[in-house]
């Protein structure tokens, strides 16, 4: 198993990055509320980005929105915002050094092509083979552990070769894939922790493999607990989940704290007070592994 260094001695500089898929719901509240606190609780700087590279996905106005609910709520970004889609450039770059450095290679591959496990069986590693165009740029896997001590969920051992095996960085229509454009804008950035929802977990392996290809040093990492509904499924931005802007701040926020183990007492009750009894009590050891639930609709207390 390969593990990296901590790395101590960088300044402390954490994020919150949404797609503009759709409004703040609890799920990513927690998500901002959680960054936001590793960050300031610690001294640290805390930035945004809007992840916008995936127009399909896009729900216009939704990046828009986003930011005016996180200033409701009361969380400012120390630097201005950052837009994913301006970072084109250096996307490129790092794609063509990982294929100039063969670490990167062209696959002629379609969804249908591969077994109905997913996993990428290596086809076009060698070449692609007659008769296929080239479609996708996928980064080629090691097949070794990559470990790392998740500040919430503990320690982590990912295979990627094994989970999933190479994988795409530069999808089929053209666009830059997650993976990649995640690693290369959090490195420009200097971000140094990362905290995020544990539905990102399994990406993490994937993540620090391109950190590593691009001769770049990982953050540390926390996945926050992840926010179910009442019948147990997975909020999703995309879905019609009721946005957290239909709610009063101080009442969102409340439900969000108690749900990340720091619910603030009961004579706390204004939404800067609420922030400051947060930034003083902040241990992100006291927040739970998960998941959550939280009521979507809460009545006032
Ligand atoms: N843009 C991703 C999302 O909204 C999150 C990226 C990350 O935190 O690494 O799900």
């Amino acid at each position: 198993m390969t593990s990296d260094p901590e790395p101590d001695d960088r300044p402390r500089r954490g994020r919150f990055a949404p797609s503009p898929t759709g409004q703040l719901h609890f799920g990513s509240l927690l998500a901002a509320t959680g960054s936001y606190l590793q960050a300031k609780a610690n001294g640290g700087e805390w930035l945004l980005r809007i992840e916008d590279i995936d127009p399909p996905r896009e729900v216009p106005g939704a990046a828009l929105a986003q930011i005016e609910t996180l200033r409701i709520f009361g969380m400012m970004p120390d630097r201005p915002i950052d837009w994913q889609s301006r970072f084109s450039a250096r996307h490129h770059a790092a794609l063509a050094e990982l294929l100039a450095s063969g670490q990167a290679f062209y696959c002629g591959c379609t969804r249908r092509d591969l077994p109905e496990n997913g996993i990428y069986p290596g086809t076009c590693r060698d070449g692609i083979p007659a008769g296929r165009q080239a479609r996708s740029i996928r980064l080629k896997t090691i097949d070794q552990d990559i470990g790392f001590a998740d500040a919430i969920q503990g320690e982590n051992r990912q295979n990627p070769a094994y989970d999933c095996g190479d994988f795409i960085i530069r999808r089929a229509d053209g666009l830059i894939a997650y993976q990649l454009a995640v690693v290369v804008d959090d490195a420009a950035a200097g971000v140094s922790e990362i905290t995020r929802g544990a539905d990102l977990i399994e990406s993490t392996g994937r993540q620090i493999h391109v950190y590593r290809c691009l001769g770049l040093e990982p953050p540390r990492y926390a996945h926050l607990p992840l926010v179910v509904d009442d019948d147990g499924r997975k909020l999703s931005k995309s879905d019609a989940d009721d946005p957290v802007h239909h709610q009063r701040p101080q009442t969102a926020l409340r439900l969000v704290l108690r749900a990340l183990g720091h619910e603030p007492p009961a004579g706390v009750r204004s939404l800067e007070s609420i922030w400051r009894w947060a930034l003083d009590h902040w241990e992100i050891e006291r927040v739970p592994k998960g998941p959550v639930s939280i009521r979507v609709h809460p009545r006032q207390q």
